[in-house]
Parts: structure tokens; C-alpha cells; sequence
């Protein structure tokens, strides 16, 4: 005879396997019944009905389940706070704002002296592609953005001949005051502004970096080799991926290498899944 059970202990019992499923416990199986429990519950189904020790649920608000009924897939948890935070997506903003505030109003090398404004960087801090050029030029330190006079142009060019824009990638420099007459960063200019730059890399986190040209290749590589030797390849540089190109300011000395450049570009396109834009 099919085992009659109290109501509200059917109902505490049903809330329980809810319970259980909830925490991702789904397989359920039945044990032999000791046929002296049986008679036990019979017994005490002459009873007057007792108050039942699990606790209620209102009856109605759930069918009790039945063995063979299907369960629904879990609600998802939400993770305890502590596990939250680990898992919350950086706030690059925040982190870069902070290295920018640690720069100050910087005078740790000699460039700062010939200094209109600072250049820190431009672009996205969620990017997937950064640039790495040398140093700030006229229009650079005139306005505090990098790339923004005529090499900036080429830049933005290659950038769109990628598919992406601008406001998709980061562009920061190896040092950010203008080395007076547009030299190149003597390499105590280049060591002492590079910490920061490399702080921004590891909070942007770009999947990867292109370096434009050998003084930025040269100071993220951390070695001197031609530019011949490096490009055509992908090194890695704090978990990113590294690609080294030609320099815009030489692709317009020397329109001829915008083909080699180009392949470089492509590299990187590779490399972030991207597929050559057609042209139309
Ligand atoms: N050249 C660079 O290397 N960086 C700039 O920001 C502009 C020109």
C-alpha cells in the first residue's frame, strides 16, 4: 500500500528538495523504507495531527514534485560580496587617473623644462590595441594628446584602415614631455618616464601592443636591435602581445615602407581576430 503522508510533512519535505535544488543538488534517490518506520507512521496517523517541526511554506505556492519531474535549471547565485568584488571588471579610469596623479607636475628629467603640456595619453582604457610611440612632438605638446599633428594623421589612418577608430585603441608615448627639436629621448629621459608607461600597459591590459618605431621598441623590449631585425613577428611584453612597426613620422619620409607597415598592421589584426576591412 502506497506510503500516506501527512500533508504538511509531504509540503516540509517538498520545500526541502526545492531547497536542495536550489543549491544545485538535483539527483535524488529513495532509500529501502524500514518496515517498522511504517508502522510507526501509521500509528501515528490515528493521532491527533502534530505541529510540524520543518519550517512552512505556504501551502499552494509550489505543487509538492513527484519523483519523475523534470527540474527546471537553477536560478543563478549571486557570489558572496567578497568573491564580487574579486570578480568586478576593473576600473581602469580610476587606476589610470591615479598614475597621472603620480606623474604630478612632473620634474624627475631634464625634458619638463621645455615643457607646454604633459602628455599622458589618448584612446579607450578598456582597448584591445595600444599604440607606443617615442615622445610628444610641437602639436603634441601644444594640445596634451599624443599623435595629434601630421604623423597623428598617418596614425589615424592605419588605425581606420584596421577598422577601428581612434577612440577604440590606446596611444601613449615612451616619454611624455617633448624632447626639445623632436630628438630622440636620451636613454635617462626614456628610463625614468617608462615605469609610468608601463603602468598604464598593465592596467589597460591591451591583448596587443604595436610599437611604432625603435626608441618604443626599444624601451618596451628592453633591448637595442634594428627595427629589421624585430618587425615581421610577434614578441610579448607584460602579457600582451608585441608588434613592432616603422615609426608614421618615417612612413611619411618614406611612403614606400606603408606596405611593410601595413603588413605589420596585419599582424596585429591577426592576432585580435580582426578581418582586413574591404575596400569599396
Ligand atoms: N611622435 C610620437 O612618437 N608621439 C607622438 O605623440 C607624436 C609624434
Amino acid at each position: 500500500m502506497p506510503l500516506a503522508l501527512d500533508p504538511a510533512v509531504k509540503e516540509a519535505l517538498a520545500a526541502r528538495i526545492r531547497f536542495y535544488r536550489d543549491l544545485g543538488l538535483t539527483q535524488f534517490y529513495r532509500r529501502a523504507v524500514d518496515p517498522q518506520l511504517l508502522v510507526d507512521l501509521e500509528a501515528d496517523s490515528q493521532q491527533p495531527p502534530r505541529a510540524p517541526s520543518f519550517p512552512q511554506e505556504r501551502v499552494g505556492d509550489h505543487e509538492p514534485l513527484q519523483e519523475n519531474d523534470t527540474i527546471p535549471p537553477r536560478k543563478p547565485i549571486p557570489p558572496p560580496p567578497a568573491i564580487a568584488a574579486m570578480t568586478q571588471p576593473p576600473d581602469r579610469v580610476a587606476a589610470l587617473r591615479l598614475i597621472r596623479e603620480d606623474i604630478g607636475d612632473c620634474t624627475r628629467c631634464a625634458l619638463h623644462k621645455g615643457r607646454n603640456k604633459l602628455v599622458f595619453a589618448d584612446g579607450s582604457p578598456d582597448a584591445r590595441l595600444m599604440f607606443v610611440g617615442e615622445g610628444p612632438g610641437a602639436d603634441e605638446d601644444a594640445q596634451g594628446l599624443p599623435f595629434v599633428g601630421r604623423a597623428g594623421q598617418l596614425l589615424n589612418n592605419m588605425i581606420t584602415a584596421m577598422g577601428l577608430k581612434r577612440e577604440d585603441v590606446y596611444i601613449a608615448n615612451v616619454v611624455k614631455c617633448r624632447p626639445p627639436g623632436n630628438r630622440t629621448p636620451e636613454p635617462e629621459e626614456a628610463n625614468t618616464c617608462s615605469p609610468f608607461l608601463f603602468r598604464q600597459i598593465d592596467v589597460v591590459s591591451p591583448e596587443v601592443i604595436v610599437a611604432l618605431g625603435a626608441t618604443a621598441a626599444t624601451y618596451l623590449l628592453g633591448q637595442r636591435q634594428p627595427l629589421a631585425g624585430l618587425r615581421g613577428r610577434v614578441h610579448s611584453f607584460r602579457g600582451s602581445k608585441l608588434i613592432v612597426t616603422y615609426h608614421p613620422a618615417f612612413l611619411l619620409r618614406d611612403p614606400r615602407q606603408k606596405k611593410e607597415a601595413w603588413a605589420d598592421l596585419q599582424i596585429a589584426m591577426r592576432e585580435l581576430g580582426l578581418e582586413t576591412p574591404r575596400r569599396g
